[in-house]
Parts: structure tokens; C-alpha cells; sequence
């Protein structure tokens, strides 16, 4: 079974599933305000590939990630912009999607919108404050963090070192500063719900605890998102739902952070913050290899150096797919695929895992060793590596029409080049500019 790093815990558990054969995950997903950013990406192909990986291994996934449609920056964008606040969630929301499928990440099997569950937030802000655990301000209701015994648990800090660290508050009437908005209450203008404590909009906070219990029932098997929602955002999720006695996440899954250096040195380095800057540059797979070829708990950089390293070993890839077509689905060597459990299920040793691929597809090249050829392309459908196998499907005429376009390239023949590329486009073909020459792609 796989083991995974449970931040609760501290240490790696194995993923005990609530019901037996399935596994339950709900990964935070986007503010939709903006264009998806390579964190974003990260953390999207990560949980992309545990549940690949998971159904690979013949587990039955639900996979739920939400799409906060009510926050502050879509709020001020629309404001920026003068058009309503839904016009700017649904535009950016279809761009996240847009960019998800370019990366091949898997949509989920729901997508709850946090606009839909309003009532539900208002029924558990109801309740926290019942209990007492919860109070009402000025500008809003507020969780008493220090009703909860084992407030700091994913932080891995005691609540005095919380409070000690935590910004000076303005709000006066904050009872201690590590206590948090459950509801906000509205500004004029502002797009707004009715609630016992005036009209106003919840927390987000308060959005995932209420999606992913009532979607997940309590006990689901796997919360997840990057390293920076352990605290406070999974923190305070946590609390509302342990003051209301669930049991709520039996594993908490953290992925590590892409390091982006300052605005200035991103240029000078070519580091990409925006993920379709990426997707567009180099290979759209190329991201994925990235992510597998670290740990994912580890920090990674993402660089057009790597993206270009990615892309080239994605080529020897696909060569390789060419080759040994007829080997797919073959009878794989199950050695070499007991191994590959053994390290994915060590705490998802996806490094070690792409470092068997590259020695396999070695094997597969070196001794026509079909066996070894089966279990590459095993391992690449457990871990979502789209492999390409073009030569079946792309004609001569359009290989040939493809060379001269890049010689035209070369030559700075931007007419002709021009010209091919719409005669490709009417035969049927998607073209791409990589930074090897010409990428053709049937549609
Ligand atoms: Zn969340």
C-alpha cells in the first residue's frame, strides 16, 4: 500500500482508506482571479499522479477540488475591471481548466464552486457560534482557535508560539490574534448573502471544511494542497470541523514549493511563473517529467533550462514509444514492476521511478528486450506520461511539408514558413514551434 508523509503524524503512514478499495482525496484548488501560476501546476500534477498512481494500483478514487468563486482579489479585479465579479470567476476559471488540460492533469471527479455552498457555510457559522466556539465582531464572526486542544497540530507549533508569531491585529475586538473569519461582513458594493449576523460572504476557511465534508462524509482519506494551505489554511479547516466533532482527514498530503527567485532574476534566469508561459514554450509534458524527477516534497526550480531537459528527455521517450509500439500491453517484466511499486510506494519515490524508466527504455534499446519495453510503458500510464507515437499517424507529405518549414524558419523565410504552417493547419494538423524545429500533432 502506499505511504505517504502525513503531516499530522509527522512521519510516513501508509494510506489506510476509510472504505476498503477506495480512496477519497480533496485537493484545494484555485481562486480563479488570475492567470494558474507553476505553483499551481506543481501541486496539480502532483496529486495528478498519487491518483493516477492510486487507480494504477486498482484503488477506486474520488478526487474532489474546489473552485473558490468568492474572495477579496476576484472581488477587487472585477471592481478594476467594472464588470460583475461572476464575469471575472468564469473567465478565469476556464483558463485554469485550459491549463490543466494542457499539462494532462485529470479533471476531478467534482469540482465543487464555493458560491454553490453558501447556505451550508452559514448553517456551520450558526453552529460554531451555538457552541460558543465562535463570536461576532464589527466586521464579522470569528473561531476562538484556543477552543481547540490541538489548535497547531499542522503547523507542527504550539499556540503560544502561534500567537507569539502572529501579526499585530487592528481589529480590536479579535479576542486573540490567531482567532480567524469565519464570515466577513459586507461593504457596500461588495457581492454579498444574508446570515443571521448581517449580509456578508464566508471565509475560505470555512468554504473547504463544508465542501469536503459534505461531498466526502467524514473521515475521508486524503486532504491535500502545497506546503503553504498546511497553515493556516488547513489548520483552521481543521479546527471548525474538530469543534463540531468529525472526524475529519485521516491523512494530510503537503507538497513542496517551486522556487521562484525575485521578478529580476526570474528574467535573467528565465525562470516561468505563469504556467501557459510554459505549457507554450516547451513541451507541455515536459512539467509533469519535471515534477516526477523530484521528490514531492522537495523544493523544485523550474527554469528553461530544465523545461528544455524535460522536453529532450521526453523525446528519447517518444522515440522509444515509436520503436516498441507493438510492446504495449505485452507481458512486462514484473521485476522490474514489483520495484517500481516498491519505491512509488515509499513515500511516492518518483525520482527513483523515472530513473528506472530511463534504465528500462536503456534495456528495451540495447537488448530488443520487449519485456522491458512493456513495463516503460506501464510505468509512464501510472504516473500520466503521455507518450507520443507520431510516425503511424503523420503522414509523409506532412513530415516533409514540416522539414521545409524549418529550413524556411532558418533561412528567415517567414512568408513561406507561414505559408506551410497554414498548409499543415488545412490537412489536419496542429503545428507547434518547439525549440527543436516543427512539432506536428494530429487533431
Ligand atoms: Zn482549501
Amino acid at each position: 500500500m502506499l505511504r505517504l508523509f502525513d503531516t499530522a503524524r509527522g512521519g510516513v503512514y501508509p494510506v489506510e482508506p476509510r472504505d476498503p478499495g477506495k480512496v477519497s482525496m480533496y485537493v484545494c484548488g484555485p481562486t480563479v482571479y488570475g492567470p494558474p501560476h507553476v505553483g499551481h501546476g506543481r501541486f496539480s500534477l502532483v496529486f495528478d499522479v498519487i491518483r493516477r498512481y492510486l487507480e494504477w494500483s486498482g484503488f477506486e478514487v474520488t478526487y474532489v477540488s474546489n473552485i473558490t468563486d468568492v474572495d477579496d482579489n476576484i472581488i477587487n479585479r472585477a471592481a478594476r475591471e467594472n464588470v460583475d465579479w461572476t464575469d471575472v470567476a468564469t473567465y478565469w476559471e476556464r483558463a485554469w481548466y485550459e491549463a490543466m488540460d494542457a499539462i494532462g492533469v485529470k479533471r476531478p471527479n467534482v469540482d465543487p464552486h464555493a458560491s454553490a455552498f453558501i447556505e451550508r457555510m452559514v448553517e456551520l457559522v450558526g453552529d460554531l457560534v451555538e457552541h460558543g466556539v465562535a463570536y461576532e465582531t464589527a466586521d464579522g464572526v470569528y473561531f476562538q482557535a484556543e477552543r481547540v486542544e490541538d489548535y497547531g497540530l499542522l503547523a507542527r507549533q504550539s499556540i503560544d508560539s502561534l500567537r507569539a508569531g502572529a501579526r499585530v491585529e487592528t481589529i480590536e475586538e479579535k479576542r486573540s490574534p490567531v482567532d480567524f473569519a469565519l464570515w466577513k461582513k459586507a461593504k457596500p458594493g461588495e457581492p454579498s448573502w444574508p446570515s443571521p449576523w448581517g449580509d456578508g460572504r464566508p471565509g475560505w476557511h470555512t468554504e473547504c471544511v463544508v465542501m469536503s465534508l459534505d461531498i466526502l462524509g467524514d473521515g475521508f482519506d486524503i486532504h491535500g494542497g502545497g506546503q503553504d494551505l498546511a497553515f493556516p489554511h488547513h489548520e483552521n479547516e481543521r479546527a471548525q470541523a474538530v469543534a463540531e466533532g468529525h472526524t475529519f482527514v485521516r491523512h494530510w498530503v503537503h507538497n513542496g514549493w517551486v522556487v521562484v527567485e525575485g521578478e529580476k532574476m526570474s528574467k535573467s534566469l528565465g525562470n516561468f511563473t505563469n504556467l501557459m508561459d510554459l505549457v507554450e514554450w516547451g513541451d507541455p509534458r515536459a512539467y509533469r517529467l519535471l515534477v516526477l524527477r523530484s521528490h514531492y516534497r522537495a523544493p523544485i526550480e523550474v527554469t528553461r533550462v530544465s523545461v528544455a531537459d524535460a522536453g529532450e528527455a521526453l523525446r528519447r521517450l517518444d522515440r522509444f514509444a515509436e520503436t516498441f509500439a507493438a510492446a504495449q500491453g505485452g507481458v512486462a517484466d514484473e521485476a522490474a514492476l514489483a520495484r517500481f511499486r516498491e519505491v512509488m510506494d515509499d513515500d511516492l519515490g518518483t525520482p527513483a521511478a523515472m530513473a528506472m524508466l530511463f534504465d528500462l527504455v536503456t534495456r528495451a534499446n540495447s537488448d530488443q528486450d520487449t519485456a522491458a519495453a512493456a513495463a516503460a510503458f506501464e510505468i509512464c500510464r501510472a504516473v500520466g506520461l503521455e507518450l507520443r507515437t507520431t510516425s503511424g499517424e503523420i503522414g509523409e507529405k506532412a513530415l516533409e511539408l514540416a522539414r521545409r518549414r524549418d529550413e524556411a524558419r532558418a533561412a528567415k523565410d517567414w512568408a513561406l514558413a507561414d505559408a506551410l504552417r497554414d498548409e499543415l493547419i488545412e490537412m489536419g494538423y496542429e503545428v507547434e514551434d518547439t525549440p527543436t524545429g516543427t512539432r506536428l500533432r494530429t487533431r
